[in-house]
C-alpha cells in the first residue's frame, strides 16, 4: 500500500457491520437505515432507467439536477448560486471530500480539523498531502475551544474543515461558533470546507450554513449529500456548491476521480429534492421518535449521554460498565450483548482521546431500536 494510506485500515464502520452479522447483533453501528427510501423517489429513478437515460451524465452533473441543488441551497440559505458553474454533482459526499481536498490542497498546506472526525477526512487530506493541525472538541457540549482555536489558525492555514451537524457526538455549530471562525478564516484569508449531509437531521438547533454568513460564500465549499435526508445511502449521490473559483478546482480533481455520477439517479435525485416540506417535516417527527427511544434506553442501561442535537447519533461514555477503553467495551458488547457501536477512538488523531466514547445510532426502525435496548437491560 501507499505510504500516504499505511497507516489507515479497512474502516470501522466495514469492520463493525462484518462484525455485527458475523454475531447476529443488531447493529446499530455503520450509519444507514434499516428502512427503504420514498417510493417516489424509487420510481423516478425506475422511470428514468425506463427511458433510457442511461449513458454518461455531464461531468459536473445533469442540469436538471444541478438546477434542483442550486434551487434547495437557495431556499436553504437565501443564496443565489449558478447551478452551471457553482454546482458540482458527486459520487456521495465522501466524494466530494476527496475531490476538494485533492482539488484545492496542494502538499503540505495546513488544514484545521476538528477531533472526533469523519474517517474520510484523514485519510484524504493523506492523500493530498496537507499538514493537519487538530483541534479537539471535548465532552459534554464538545463546544469549539476559542483559544486553541486561534492560536492555531494563521496565514498559514489552507483551510478549516467544519462538519455541522457533527458526526459523531450529534454537536450542531453554533452561530457564535460558526462567525468566530468566519472571522478568523477572513482575518487570515483561509478556506472553509462544509460538510452538512445532516442538514436535515437538526432537532434540538437550526442549522446554519457557513456560506450563509457574510463574506464567507466566496471562500466556501458546501458540501451534501441525498443519501441521509432520503433514507438512500446505497445510492451514492452527493454535490459540492462553492464560488466559480474553487468549483474549478474540486471538478479538475472530480474529473479524474470519477469524471460522472450515475445518470439515472441523478434524475432520480433531482425529484427527490423537490419534495415538499411535509416530507422532511415528516422525516424529522420519525427520527425524534426513534432518538426518544434510543436516548431514554441508554440513559436507562446506565451510560452518560451525552446531547446531541442533530444527525442520527448518539455518543455515550461506556465506563460506568468497567471496560477499559471504547474497542473492548465495543467488543464485549457484540460478543456478550449482541449489540454493534462504534467505537470513538477512530475519529482522533489521538486514540487515547477517544477512549471513552462510544457512538451508537438509532437510523433504524423502533423496533430494532427496542430490541437493542432491551438487550443492553438484560445482559449489560
Ligand atoms: N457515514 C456513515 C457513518 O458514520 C458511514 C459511511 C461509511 O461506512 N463510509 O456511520
Amino acid at each position: 500500500v501507499a505510504k500516504r494510506l499505511e497507516k489507515f485500515k479497512t474502516t470501522i464502520f466495514t469492520q463493525m457491520s462484518m462484525l455485527a452479522i458475523k454475531h447476529g447483533a443488531i447493529n446499530l453501528g455503520q450509519g444507514f437505515p434499516n428502512f427503504d427510501g420514498p417510493n417516489f423517489v424509487k420510481e423516478a429513478a425506475i422511470q428514468a432507467i425506463r427511458e433510457g437515460k442511461n449513458q454518461y451524465a455531464r461531468g459536473h452533473g445533469i442540469s436538471d439536477f444541478n438546477s434542483a441543488i442550486a434551487a434547495r441551497f437557495r431556499k436553504d440559505t437565501g443564496l443565489e448560486v449558478d447551478p452551471e458553474k457553482e454546482v458540482t454533482v458527486t459520487c456521495g459526499c465522501t466524494e466530494a471530500i476527496a475531490a476538494t481536498m485533492l482539488g484545492l490542497i496542494n502538499p503540505g498546506d495546513e488544514v484545521i480539523l476538528f477531533a472526533p472526525f469523519y474517517d474520510s477526512y484523514e485519510a484524504t487530506l493523506s492523500m493530498a498531502g496537507a499538514k493537519i493541525k487538530c483541534i479537539t472538541l471535548r465532552p459534554p457540549d464538545f463546544s469549539v475551544p476559542v483559544d486553541e482555536l486561534k492560536s492555531a489558525i494563521s496565514k498559514n492555514t489552507r483551510a478549516v474543515l467544519i462538519n455541522t451537524p457533527h458526526n459523531p457526538t450529534g454537536k450542531m455549530f453554533t452561530r457564535e461558533e460558526l462567525e468566530l471562525i468566519a472571522t478568523l478564516c477572513i482575518e487570515n484569508d483561509v478556506l472553509v470546507f462544509t460538510d452538512e449531509v445532516y442538514d436535515k437531521l437538526a432537532f434540538e438547533a437550526e442549522h446554519i450554513s457557513m456560506a450563509s454568513l457574510p463574506g464567507m460564500y466566496e471562500r466556501t465549499v458546501t458540501m451534501n449529500s441525498l443519501g441521509k435526508t432520503f433514507s438512500l445511502t446505497g445510492w451514492k449521490i452527493g454535490w459540492a456548491i462553492a464560488p466559480e473559483h474553487l468549483t474549478w478546482g474540486v471538478r479538475q480533481a472530480h474529473s479524474f476521480l470519477t469524471f460522472a455520477t450515475s445518470t439515472p439517479m441523478q434524475w432520480a435525485a433531482a425529484t427527490a429534492l423537490r419534495a415538499p416540506d411535509s416530507y422532511y417535516e415528516e422525516l424529522k417527527r420519525d427520527y425524534m421518535a426513534k432518538k426518544a427511544i434510543l436516548v431514554e434506553g441508554l440513559e436507562a442501561v446506565g451510560f452518560v449521554v451525552y446531547p446531541s442535537s442533530g444527525t442520527y447519533f448518539i455518543v455515550v461514555d461506556h465506563t460506568p460498565f468497567g471496560l477499559e477503553n471504547d474497542v473492548a467495551f465495543c467488543e464485549y458488547l457484540i460478543q456478550e450483548v449482541g449489540v454493534v457501536a462504534i467505537p470513538t477512538s477512530v475519529f482522533y488523531l489521538n486514540p487515547e482521546e477517544g477512549k471513552n466514547l462510544v457512538r451508537f445510532t438509532f437510523c433504524k426502525d423502533e423496533d430494532t431500536l427496542k430490541a437493542a435496548v432491551h438487550r443492553m437491560k438484560q445482559r449489560l
